[in-house]
């Protein structure tokens, strides 16, 4: 069997379409495109085709409100930040949850030592979900900003964004969701759902990795958080990343064309992996929410008593490449956050793994990782 890849939410494999797309940004078309001669007009005129694009996938209405950035990292840091900064004679509190991705996490620290913001951080239930009535109680006078994930990258829960924002937009709040995980695999309407601030990055639905960009609702105000030129509407500066731009375009066009087909294919693949995984272990759990409040292509599962390092590496030497789900779990003392904050049991904490599904996976493929499992889960136990 050749490599088996079952962790596309920490990243996915690039399309050929994406990569033939970009080829001419290298070599052919490399002028600036904030020049103003005619190579540099090519240059701009293929940004904004990319733009477009992209503003296609999330249902924004003018791709003015769309931001490139160098990925979903900057742009969390550019929502945060910048949001809070424009804001800050207003009030310094702001509003997350205790699951988010670091780098929403790690900016909102980043505002409460150096700049004497306050954060709350919403609990959870046992599935990941946030309640709605939660973040209406946490709701101050000075609170300017809300932060909460679409769906979550450990463990998939899906929030209820929709009315999440709906309850901040009634407070005269911002409103940001990292969507990092979601785009490509859910359809996504910004002005359906009301949000006024969401992050998406292109590498985690095909595209090229150092690219990203964020929604920027019209009339919302952001501190730009590169200084120097005025790229972007002013909201970021630095030469754009043309070749990854046009990348992201086509990335995004290809997602949109087959997220109905992906969206399905995913789902029976999950709900297959679960029901085998059940019928071949006992002292198993899975983590996070069931059914629909579950992203597509996640699966977050706890062998009781076990630990995940072993089984990883085990099931690398079979070339399947798996995940703890959280970067900063392996080899040190932290423990994923975001199983923490769901209250897992510590005979599950140390057991548990991420297999995140993307297009190319296939049923034969999970029943080969299952197979091979079964010898190396009962390896350990006979170890133990
Ligand atoms: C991957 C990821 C990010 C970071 O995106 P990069 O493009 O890798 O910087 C942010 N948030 C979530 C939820 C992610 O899964």
């Amino acid at each position: 069997m050749k490599d088996i890849y079952f962790d596309h939410a920490a990243t996915t494999p690039i399309v050929e379409e994406v990569i033939e797309v970009m080829q001419p940004f290298y070599n052919e078309i490399y002028a600036n495109p904030a020049s103003s001669h005619l190579p540099g007009q090519k240059a701009a005129s293929a940004l904004e085709d990319a733009r477009e694009l992209v503003t296609k996938l999330i249902g924004a209405k003018k791709a003015e409100e769309l931001v490139f950035t160098a990925g979903g990292t900057e742009a969390d840091n550019l929502a945060l930040k910048g949001a809070a900064l424009a804001r800050s004679s207003e009030g310094k509190h702001i509003i997350t949850s205790s699951i988010e991705h670091h780098a929403v996490l790690k900016s909102c620290k980043y505002l409460e030592k150096h700049l004497g913001f306050e954060i709350t951080y919403l609990d959870v239930d046992q599935d990941g979900i946030i309640d709605v009535e939660e973040l209406k109680r946490n709701i101050r006078e000075d609170t300017i900003l809300v932060s909460i994930m679409y769906a979550n990258n450990e463990i998939g829960t899906i929030q209820p964004i929709k009315e999440l924002a709906a309850v901040a937009h009634q407070n005269d709040i911002i409103f940001h969701t990292d969507a990092v995980q979601t785009v490509g695999q859910l359809k996504i309407d910004v002005n359906d759902l009301g949000v006024d601030l969401l992050s998406i990055s292109a590498h985690k639905f095909n595209g090229p990795k150092g690219i990203g960009a964020l929604f920027v609702s019209q009339g919302v105000e952001l501190v730009p958080q590169m200084s120097g030129g005025s790229q972007e509407r002013k909201r970021r500066a630095g030469t754009a990343n043309l070749a990854a731009a046009v990348g992201m375009g086509k990335a995004a066009e290809i997602a949109l064309e087959k997220l109905a087909e992906k969206r399905n294919k995913l789902v029976l693949l999950r709900d297959y992996f679960i029901s085998e995984l059940f019928a071949n272990f006992d002292d198993i759990k899975i983590n996070g929410p069931k059914g629909d409040y579950r992203l597509p292509g996640n699966i977050n599962i706890s062998f009781k008593n076990l630990d995940s390092e072993s089984i990883l590496f085990n099931l690398s030497l079979n070339n399947i490449a798996a995940s703890t789900g959280s970067a900063c779990a392996s080899g040190s003392l932290s423990v994923s956050h975001v199983l923490k904050a769901i209250a897992l049991e510590e005979e599950y904490i140390k057991g548990a793994i991420r297999f995140s599904l993307g297009f190319g996976n296939t049923k034969e493929e999970i029943d080969y990782v299952v197979n091979k499992l079964k010898n190396i889960i009962d390896r350990l136990k006979s170890l133990k």
